[in-house]
């Protein structure tokens, strides 16, 4: 049997409506609500040292407009609440590109990122040509982006990967075109952090994917592998549902 892993959930800011964060909802009817939307670092512990995923994000590589508001609170002093020294960081496995989960990067200086190589082609590819996809990867970035690739802090990685034993990489596409999920062994199963494949609960009880995509198939296809992955459906956490926090900044989910 492979071993188990604890998992916490560590909110270093937080949107106060969809709308304002930019988030397209997973229905129609909720564009208008104030629902609050938490900016999330998951933090994997095991046999083989600690294992984060996604970033969140840094005020300095978003527009202002976007951080004003949210809260935020430094990766460092919310992670000490556990234990985690970022300096002390191996491995950071990026759910996708997009800013809220990527652009805290400067934060684990010492990790190396592990990205679908699908997501990477995407973000540093001929459809950069176009401003609108362009801009969605903020312009600092992308020079620090290469500056760690040189470095050799970039691991591209091709389709699911066992990172290490009970911690697997599920690589799904549809939200982005590499977006990756991680399968956790854990002490009542496995679970699944989704990253963006949902939202929300309501995105994975109801299988509604979420309204932000690049490929809507295989969006509604990653609900199916999370759900089914997972030893049951409260083992899949979605990424942005206030519920998760359970009113606090830094949670043990598992
Ligand atoms: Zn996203």
């Amino acid at each position: 049997m492979p071993p188990n892993h604890t998992i916490h959930a560590v909110m270093v800011g937080m949107g106060e409506n969809w709308r304002r964060s930019g988030i397209m909802p997973c229905v129609r009817s909720e564009i208008g609500r104030d629902k609050p939307v938490p900016y999330i670092i998951w933090s994997i512990e095991g046999p083989d040292g600690v294992v984060i995923v996604d970033t969140a994000y840094h005020p300095d590589y978003v527009t202002a407009e976007w951080a004003e508001g949210k809260m935020f609170i430094e990766p460092p002093t919310l992670m000490a609440e556990i234990g985690v020294k970022l300096d002390d960081v191996k491995t950071v496995v990026v759910t996708h590109f997009h800013v809220d989960h990527f652009t805290g990067f400067d934060f684990f200086p010492k990790a190396r990122f592990v990205i679908q190589r699908a997501e990477y082609e995407f973000w540093t590819g001929p459809l950069m040509c176009h401003e609108y996809l362009n801009k969605l990867i903020r312009p600092k970035v992308r020079p620090a982006l290469d500056r760690m690739m040189q470095e050799g802090r970039v691991r591209l990685v091709d389709g699911d990967v066992e990172l290490h034993p009970g911690l697997e990489l599920l690589r799904v596409g549809g939200h982005t075109p590499g977006s990756q999920m991680i399968a956790v062994q854990t002490s009542l199963g496995k679970a699944v952090i989704c990253g963006d494949v949902a939202y929300t609960y309501r995105n994975l009880h109801e299988r509604l994917p979420v309204g932000w995509y690049t490929n809507l198939a295989d969006s509604v296809v990653a609900l199916d592998r999370a759900l089914t992955t997972a030893t049951n459906p409260s083992l899949a956490y979605p990424n942005h549902d206030l519920g998760l926090m359970q009113g606090k900044r830094v949670v043990r989910v598992i």
